[in-house]
């Protein structure tokens, strides 16, 4: 059968690092906006313009722009066995929109649906923010006052010199959790609602949390 994952939780709470994680041992695809709209940022189109203003201010983009997204990635072939989204949808409209688009790709597919909400205290993800660095070549994220890194400031995985997201900073943050709490939180009574939400804890090491994900999907 066809699984579907869709990874809800606030900013920092390890939705990126553990799905990276499961894409792997399960082969799903990862799907994650948030990485889309900065490789359409990076690439200057008129899209990503208009992104940027958004992100920069720790808003979400608009809806038309990530349904246009989202659609085309879903619909393509490497998604056909599963995927497993990452950062959409956001809200209640983005909800909307997934459960058509959904439909239409879905149409001859027997799904396996959940949604895994990353229940985790948001005291302290602002200070996980302005500690994280990603790499631009693999994608590895690594929290630089948590982690020990081999070498200061280079990937763990491919020694390339580590990057700060431009959102990634206290004043872009707090927004982000704005934006969570007031658009993207009520998917969670959404989806309670139509039974498919599952809860893990999400507070933990990496390895904690992702034994927890593994029993539940
Ligand atoms: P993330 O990498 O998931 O933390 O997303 C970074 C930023 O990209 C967010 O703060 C939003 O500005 C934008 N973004 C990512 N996903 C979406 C989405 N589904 N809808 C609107 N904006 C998004």
């Amino acid at each position: 059968m066809k699984k579907e994952l869709i990874m809800v939780g606030p900013p920092a709470s390890g939705k990126g690092t553990q799905t990276k994680k499961l894409a792997e041992i399960t082969g799903l695809k990862h799907v994650d906006t948030g990485s889309m709209l900065r490789e359409a940022v990076a690439s200057e189109s008129e899209a990503g313009k208009i992104a940027k203003s958004f992100m920069d201010k720790g808003q979400l983009v608009p809806v038309d722009i990530v349904a246009r997204i989202i659609k085309e990635r879903l619909s393509k072939d490497d998604c056909k066995n599963g995927f497993i989204l990452d950062g959409f949808p956001r809200s209640l409209e983005q909800a909307e929109i997934l459960d058509k688009i959904l439909k239409e790709i879905d149409e001859n597919n027997e799904v396996d649906l959940k949604v895994i909400y990353f229940d985790i205290p948001v005291d302290n993800l602002v200070d996980r923010i302005v500690n994280r660095r990603s790499c631009p070549n693999c994608g590895a994220i690594f929290n630089i006052k948590t982690m020990k890194l081999k070498n200061d400031g280079k990937c763990d995985n491919c020694n390339t010199e580590l990057v700060q997201r431009a959102d990634d900073n206290e004043t872009t943050a707090k927004s982000r959790f704005n934006t969570y709490f007031e658009q993207t939180a009520p998917l969670i009574d959404l989806y309670n609602k139509r039974g498919i939400l599952v809860k893990i804890k999400a507070l933990g090491t990496i390895e904690e949390v992702f034994e927890n994900l593994k029993v539940v999907i």
